[in-house]
């Protein structure tokens, strides 16, 4: 279940000076109260997306908020609303999630170059994670026993589970086959455009 829901903020109490109390009709004796009203996802909160207001006369301690602000008073309170910035942290779970999202697409481009590398440079002992075609969501392994300069000597794993990441659950020596076959570069290649080769492995970096 997500929690969320939307939380206040007191951002700041200002004087309304040349304003005369519509009540009272003191002058310069009107405070406003900015607050900020903003979404939050657990607590974390997500994106500021009002500015309520409350009026209060220090004479004769009449209030108005939003809707009921008299007349008079609504432009000079439009104005402060315009004049006061809501505080940076009400978008700090936004901040995070675009941090989260360009910290993925770091990742997910240096994965890619670490593949295109492992596959340039093969070396016994790396994982290739294998699908029988891009739309296919059962996951196995080649494993590459033996290196003949490009072209590598590969063992499949006997086994296929519904996880791109099948590493964890099926490198284990028993689970490969014992009938090692050959992979030429460009059949990697091939295999790797056409989404066969999802991923490059060369555990212990
Ligand atoms: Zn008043």
């Amino acid at each position: 279940m997500i929690f969320y829901g939307t939380n206040g903020t007191h951002v700041r109490t200002v004087p309304l000076p040349g304003v005369a109390c519509p009540f009272c009709t003191a002058s310069d004796t009107l405070q406003v109260s900015l607050f900020c009203r903003y979404a939050h996802i657990y607590y974390v909160p997500l994106l500021p997306f009002s500015k309520p207001v409350v009026a209060t006369c220090t004479n004769c301690s009449l209030s108005w908020d939003n809707k009921a602000l008299p007349p008079a008073l609504r432009g000079p309170i439009r104005t402060l609303k315009q004049d006061t910035r809501t505080p940076l942290w009400t978008w700090s779970g936004t901040a995070l999630l675009a941090v989260g999202l360009g910290w993925a697409a770091v990742a997910g481009a240096r994965d890619d170059r670490e593949n295109q590398a492992y596959l340039a440079a093969p070396r016994v002992g790396d994982i290739y994670t294998v699908r029988a075609n891009e739309a296919d969501n059962n996951y196995s392994l080649l494993k590459v026993v033996g290196v003949k300069g490009t072209t590598v000597d590969v063992v499949a794993n006997e086994y296929v589970i519904d996880n791109s990441h099948p590493i964890d659950q099926l490198n284990a020596p028993a689970k490969y086959s014992k009938e090692p076959f050959s992979l030429g570069q460009f059949e990697l290649k091939i295999m790797q455009n056409k989404g066969q080769l999802t991923d490059v492995d060369r555990l212990g970096e």
